[in-house]
């Protein structure tokens, strides 16, 4: 993604134009893969806002639904963009493996909790990871 494109899709999320904020939004959206704090900071080399910044930049993406969040199983996090559609993730719990898939069919789950729920008007994001053994894992007992 170029830099104008950058400017563009950030301040269309109400961000102000930063070059840390340009370069980790180009790397996530280049990647077409989640990334941890430390893959950016690699892909990004010499250039690469501390780590702090990398993931207080990453935290307010998430929260303006520019990317999303993957929980891995011993509590840090991947980010990746949000832009690729809906899909979701199968975790390793032993070695962090992703794999991605998009079938999910949330919709009439969504439409029975919106029922019953006395407090949100709207469902508008929606997360959905699973966890188990890559085929790797599953043999090493
Ligand atoms: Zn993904
Ligand atoms: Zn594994
Ligand atoms: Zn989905």
């Amino acid at each position: 993604m170029n830099r104008l494109k950058c400017e563009d899709i950030l301040r269309g999320h109400d961000f102000k134009i930063t070059q840390p904020r340009c370069d980790v939004l180009s790397t996530l959206s280049e990647v077409q893969h989640p990334m941890s704090v430390l893959d950016i900071t690699k892909k990004l080399g010499k250039s690469s806002p501390n780590i702090v910044t990398i993931y207080r930049i990453l935290e307010s993406f998430v929260e303006k639904g520019l990317a999303k969040r993957i929980q891995l199983h011993a509590g840090e996090a991947m980010f990746e963009f949000a832009g690729f559609g809906d899909h979701h993730h199968i975790v390793c719990v032993r070695c962090d493996k992703i794999e991605e898939f998009d079938t999910c069919d949330v919709s009439g789950v969504l439409k029975k909790v919106l029922k019953g729920s006395r407090k949100f008007k709207s469902i508008t994001q929606h997360t959905f990871e699973l966890f188990g053994l890559c085929n790797t894992c599953a043999r090493v007992r």
